[in-house]
């Protein structure tokens, strides 16, 4: 053992700087979908900048629908498309936040309406070395037949436009290569991510089999804090975490092509009013390692997977030392953890089971029919549960992949959906 720590020690002398990021890395904390008034948000971005920074976030993701927050854009306050009520008084909060010199108001038929400041106008308010930073980004919001397609670029320099396609795989890959094309063009460091996979239960595991990305392109919300967007699925179909399951044990197991991670995001629409059944901020976020706070290096850390997904769970560390996971939960006074090792066995069976029943509950007329499989229980399968702050997982070399989830005994303070607790989960482990 000492030979080996003296190796290591002499390697990171060896790499000197590249070390010190490491040794210097912290967790920051980051949304990467929300709404604003540039698309269908009821809150101007500065005021949701700051509900964000002032709750301990980090980084956000301003996520527009097929915008970006850049050019002319005159928001109709008193003719908003949605939300009158709420848009009316995020108006007003607007008003008495900011001074009447910062806010451009103009009338048009006798309607108010309200000029959009752009992200380069309004970023260095809030902008902070290591305290806070946005990182450009779009919804790109495709769609095939009546299947939403939405997918979040992250750390883009310019807009995407919806790449569209001749199936929903098809959709999801060509915007997957846009945002590809556009990191190379600009050798910027980029992320997609496939958005609430079961909205309208528009996407489903198979979709992700055969996706062409490279190890760090793969990413989907297995977490989606927006109200109507089935992340537990029905009677019908997988929640949006045993979906990830079966693509990673598809995937890895049989398929032999890259993991895919999972992201948390809130998907946040609704600012001005709360509770359960409201797209509120606050719901799902990705906690980060990285020694620096900036787009790129955040970009960078994601792509890496070295990231957690939370709902309200802090990890102290999460440690990967050859066969073994070590996780430890930055635990709180009073509450109580469950530590669940998931994952997939190489003997497990990977085959699908066409579902029987149900071929309409997608109701609308221009649709594709969407075949509904289901999978063995093996995948996905708590392979180690411990209660407390701290477990070590001792892989067998049996397992496909191995993920940790942390559930606990504290409820969500405005969850997704009632009854929900504080959790979080890590990205699937590969083992040789
Ligand atoms: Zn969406
Ligand atoms: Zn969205």
């Amino acid at each position: 053992m000492k030979v080996l720590i003296g190796y290591a020690m002499l390697i990171a002398a060896a790499l000197g700087s590249v070390t010190s990021h490491s040794e210097d890395a912290r967790w920051w904390k980051g949304n990467t979908h929300a709404h604003s008034w540039w698309s269908d948000g009821d809150m101007p971005p500065e005021l949701i900048a700051s509900w964000y920074k002032s709750h301990g976030y980090h980084f956000l993701v301003l996520s527009d629908h097929n915008i970006m927050q850049e050019g002319e854009k005159w928001y109709p306050i008193d003719k908003p498309p949605r939300r009158p009520e709420q848009i009316l008084k995020a108006y007003e909060t607007y008003k008495n936040t900011f001074k009447d010199d910062w806010i451009e108001e103009r009338v048009v038929d006798g309607n108010r309406e309200v000029k959009l400041k752009t992200l380069d106008e309004f970023r260095s308010f809030y902008e902070e070395k290591d305290r806070f930073i946005f990182i450009k980004g779009e919804e790109i919001t495709d769609r095939y037949k009546a299947h939403p397609v939405h997918m979040n670029g992250v750390n883009l320099v310019e807009y995407i436009p919806p790449q569209g396609g001749h199936s929903v795989v098809d959709t999801i890959q060509n915007n997957i290569d846009a945002v590809v094309a556009q990191s190379k063009a600009f050798n910027q460091p980029m992320v997609i991510h496939l958005n609430h996979p079961n909205f309208y239960f528009a996407q489903t595991a198979e979709d992700f089999f055969y996706l062409n990305v490279d190890e760090d392109d793969g990413f989907f919300e297995m977490y989606n804090g927006h109200s109507h967007v089935e992340n537990y699925g029905d009677e019908h179909h997988q929640s949006a975490e045993r979906m990830w399951d079966i693509v990673l044990a598809k995937r890895v197991g049989e398929l032999r092509k890259s993991l895919i991670y999972g992201v948390a995001v809130d998907d946040a629409h609704e600012y001005t009013k709360w509770g359960v059944g409201v797209t509120n901020p606050g719901r799902g976020w990705i906690m980060v390692k990285s020694a620096y706070l900036t787009p790129n290096e955040i970009t960078r850390a994601i792509k890496r997977g070295d990231f957690y997904n939370s709902t309200g769970v802090n990890l102290k560390s999460i440690e990967r030392d050859g066969n073994s996971i070590t996780i430890e939960v930055d635990g709180e006074r009073g509450v109580n953890y469950t530590i669940e090792f998931v994952g997939t066995l190489k003997n497990a069976d990977l085959s699908a089971t066409r579902a029987t029943e149900d071929h309409t509950h997608f109701h609308v007329t221009d649709h594709e029919h969407r075949e509904v499989y289901r999978y063995s229980e093996d995948i996905g399968k708590v392979l180690k549960r411990v209660d407390g702050k701290k477990a070590r997982y001792e892989a067998s070399g049996e397992e496909i992949y191995v993920r940790v989830r942390i559930t606990s005994d504290r409820a969500h303070p405005n969850p997704y959906q009632e009854g929900d607790l504080e959790m979080a989960w890590t990205q699937p482990f590969l083992f040789q």
